[in-house]
């Protein structure tokens, strides 16, 4: 392949587009990283807090509800569900360490409390 004056000249005037092009992008590129970097951060904190507020109003709705004949939303039954396992994986846990589990609050408890040092609940007859 041949190339005369005007092709190299072409060519030249092609590359020199292109990077100014590139600068270009990569100009509007970083203003954007900039300006939308304290969004996104600002952003991620609001969500955060939101998911707070949900998690928050879920236990206080269910400490509310734990004892509704029929409870409104399904996920009541599941949470039940599975704090009941969690009592038992604590008290097989509680077991091998040579401990009990509280019956109130669920904290482990060194044999002969008869009261929790943790909630007070009576834990002996
Ligand atoms: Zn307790």
């Amino acid at each position: 392949m041949n190339f005369d004056s005007s092709d190299l000249r072409n060519m030249a005037e092609k590359a020199c587009d292109t990077m100014v092009e590139m600068g270009k992008n990569l100009r509007e590129t970083t203003k954007t990283v900039i300006d939308v970097t304290p969004l996104t951060l600002k952003l991620k904190e609001k969500e955060s807090y939101l998911e707070k507020q949900y998690f928050e109003l879920g236990i206080l709705y269910y400490q509310e509800h734990e004892h509704d004949e029929n409870p409104e939303f399904e996920q009541m039954g599941r949470i039940s569900a599975i704090r009941e396992e969690i009592k038992e994986v604590r008290r097989q846990i509680a077991e091998v360490r040579g401990k009990e589990t509280c019956p109130g609050c669920g904290e482990f408890v060194e044999k002969g409390h008869i009261f929790c040092p943790h909630c007070g609940m009576k834990i002996k007859l």
